[in-house]
């Protein structure tokens, strides 16, 4: 497999450390608001990876984060921490907030064929950890202390910056002007933080009563489950110039040589070719999704459609176009399924090659959409639903559970009174009193019926 490394900038032969194991680190969500769908953009991606490793014939031992604290407002050393501020405004606790938004998380990417990875770390479950590890920064010099928290010294690891190529100077420039004059640089970053008594998160440290900065969670984390020197580590690009870069030099300087050998990064998804995030209130998540009649694999399959390393614009014509995609590829399935005609295994065997080929070149998932299009407009035959089931392994498209398109197709004649109900429901979103329509959905819920609005108009199924 060859994959595209941001640290050297070039497509490299992925050769992992144990032979056939494949020890990998992916940041995963700060947990204080819903992921959006630019959020799970980065998690198909990780998904991606995983699943060509896997019909590669590798094992992995991957480890993900749930940052639970430490994430400031500003991803630096300033403003209030995500989790905290979120808490405040929903009058709940921050591990309320963690857990909430944590389940929401999971499930979402499980609608999304999502493979969870094999070890889920919350930052919260280890602080000892992380004050262990600022204490090794420390003892060997890398660190200081000052009034408000422990500094890494970016002065003492002069590789820093070398992930995204910025010198030192050129940070330092970037750098906001600081409030915190005792920095011995402006690009100086936290480890660990002082917390007044107002912060809820706290915890004893050799420092006082604090909480973690944010990167160093990623490293202790790292460590604790894959060893000083592990194979892969992904994540979004906005992670590369300071979350990553941080992560290096905090590792490095532990370790004294190179900890990560493959970095790899997703690139955004953007709305209407601008920037998404929680914060500009753009943005749409899973839930939104369904509810306006999108199946969660409409959006996976959109995401296949363009490669990690392209910027991938969020429109709904592109989730209609996934979504009428996703409709022919899923009668073509089926038809192939129940097909009697036989293909020369050769072709099948040429199909495959150019399969295995695409994904293994720096996950061409695009490429190897074209090769599964090619392939199903073959004659109707099992040979080929298998080899579609076999490509499904990287897809995701759970392609092994299509149904007749007929049966979905089908009219339901419904009782009088769900009739009753659903046409109550349409006069209400008529009259934008989507209170009373949510309260009428979820009484035909309970009568067994289904609404649901889509692009094509109200559809309504027996559930
Ligand atoms: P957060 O939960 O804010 O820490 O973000 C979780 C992940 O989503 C990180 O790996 C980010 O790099 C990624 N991310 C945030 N915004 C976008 C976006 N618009 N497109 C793709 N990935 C994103
Ligand atoms: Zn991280």
């Amino acid at each position: 497999m060859k994959v595209y490394n941001t640290l050297t900038r070039k497509k490299e032969d992925f050769t992992p450390i144990h032979g056939n194991l494949v020890t990998m680190y992916s940041c995963g969500p700060t947990v204080y608001s819903y992921a959006h769908v630019g959020n799970l953009r980065t998690y198909v991606f990780m998904d991606l990876i995983r699943r060509v490793l896997k019909y590669d014939g590798y094992k992995i031992k991957g480890v993900m984060n749930v940052t639970d604290v430490g994430h400031l407002l500003a991803d630096g050393d300033d403003g209030e921490d995500k989790m905290q501020k979120a808490a405040r405004e929903q009058q709940k606790t921050p591990w309320e907030i963690a857990a909430f938004y944590s389940d929401v998380f999971f499930k979402d990417i499980a609608a999304l064929n999502i493979g969870k990875p094999e070890i889920i770390a919350k930052a919260t479950d280890h602080i000892p950890e992380m004050i262990e590890f600022v204490q090794a920064l420390l003892d060997k010099g890398y660190a200081y202390e000052i009034s408000d928290g422990i500094y890494f010294d970016i002065s003492r690891f002069p590789e820093y910056g070398k992930l995204s190529g910025q010198s030192i100077e050129e940070k330092e420039a970037g750098a906001r002007v600081e409030e915190n004059s005792e920095k011995r640089h402006p690009a100086d970053f936290a480890l660990w933080k002082k917390a007044d008594k107002n912060h809820i998160m706290q915890w004893e440290s050799p420092w006082g009563m604090g909480f973690p900065g944010w990167h160093i969670e990623c490293s202790a984390m790292s460590r604790k489950y894959l060893g000083e020197v592990f194979d892969l580590h992904t994540g979004g690009i906005d992670a590369v110039p300071v979350h990553h870069e941080n992560e290096i030099a905090q590792n490095e300087a532990r370790a004294g040589k190179q900890t990560v050998n493959y970095w790899m990064h997703g690139e955004f998804m953007l709305v209407d070719g601008g920037k998404m995030s929680k914060s500009l209130g753009n943005v749409y998540t899973i839930a939104q999704l369904k509810e306006m009649g999108y199946d969660p694999l409409d959006f996976r399959f959109f995401c296949l459609n363009a490669h990690y390393r392209k910027k991938l614009n969020f429109t709904f014509e592109g989730m209609n176009a996934a979504k009428a995609g996703r409709e022919k590829i899923n009668a073509a399935v089926w038809a192939h399924k129940n097909g009697t005609e036989t293909v020369p295994q050769e072709k099948l065997d040429e199909y495959k090659k150019q399969f295995v080929d695409a994904i293994n070149d720096d996950l061409n998932i695009p490429l190897a959409l074209g090769v599964l299009f090619s392939l199903i407009k073959e004659p109707r035959s099992k040979d080929v639903y298998k080899l579609i089931l076999d490509f499904d392994k990287v897809f995701g498209l759970s392609l092994d559970k299509v149904t007749a398109p007929a049966e979905k197709a089908e009219k339901i004649d419904l009782p009088a009174d769900v009739q009753k109900l659903v046409d109550e429901r349409t006069e209400a979103k008529k009259n934008r009193d989507f209170a009373k329509a949510d309260a009428l959905r979820a009484q035909i819920s309970e009568m067994g019926y289904e609404v649901k609005d889509t692009k094509d108009g109200l559809v309504v199924t027996k559930k």
